[in-house]
């Protein structure tokens, strides 16, 4: 794991987190040693201050996606909503708010690693959630049982976010994959069509399991 943060506080609580769940861990400071040490030690996930003495965290991960695919979870301030949307666009995969728990770090770091090992599954042609069951060959939807009718627009929305589990997909991201570029700033659409989408999905839709909002950033498919 290689936790890229300058301050010294977080970064110690960050490693010592790691470390206990028997991840090995190295330490920088700034965009140049992580640009470094990502090509040289090609860590399993990296951790990701935006804010650093000599860059921009998001021009880091437009760099490290010219050629790794190494999770990254941003670290981001909760004021800094723009800078969260930014580096997700840029292709980081999750954020975490600071002040974060041991806990909600260990859990987004786990789901990271869970999709990095699923990436040959995730083409499965049916996949079940609870009492939900998608079958991408045969375009068909059932919760419990019985068949769930969706629009071309809701499957679309559906299966981009299953394509990604545990990976916040942003509202442009989404609108530009579903509606096409010239859409990317209508997010009442988004909205319309996810609250559709969860009535016909979710147990209770005003309090997803499932689809989860990211709020002011995207959307999130939680498989479990
Ligand atoms: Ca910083």
């Amino acid at each position: 794991m290689l936790i890229v943060e300058d301050e010294r506080e977080i970064r110690r609580f960050v490693r010592i987190a790691l470390e206990a769940e028997a991840f090995s861990c190295v330490e920088v400071d700034s965009v140049s040693r992580a640009l470094i040490e990502a090509g040289t030690r090609r860590p399993e996930l990296i951790v990701l201050d935006l804010g650093l003495p000599d860059g921009d965290g998001i021009d880091f991960i437009r760099e490290l996606r010219q050629w790794s695919r190494t999770p990254v979870i941003v670290l981001s301030a909760r004021a800094n909503e723009r800078d969260k949307v930014d580096a997700l666009d840029a292709g980081a995969d999750d954020y975490l708010v600071k002040p974060f728990g041991v806990g909600e770090l260990l859990a987004r770091v786990r789901a990271q690693m869970r999709r990095a090992g699923a990436t040959t599954t995730q083409s499965d042609a049916v996949t079940t959630f609870g009492n939900v069951v998608v079958d991408r060959v045969r375009r068909v939807v059932t919760r419990g049982g019985d068949n769930v009718h969706l629009t071309p627009i809701e499957y679309r929305l559906l299966t981009l976010l299953m394509s990604q589990p545990d990976r916040v997909l942003t509202h442009r991201h989404l609108l530009r994959e579903v509606w096409g570029p010239s859409h990317v700033d209508d997010s009442h659409y988004l909205r319309v069509h996810m609250g559709n989408l969860r009535k016909k999905i979710e147990d209770e839709p005003s309090r997803p399991r499932w689809l989860k909002s990211e709020a002011g950033v995207g959307y999130r498919f939680v498989p479990q």
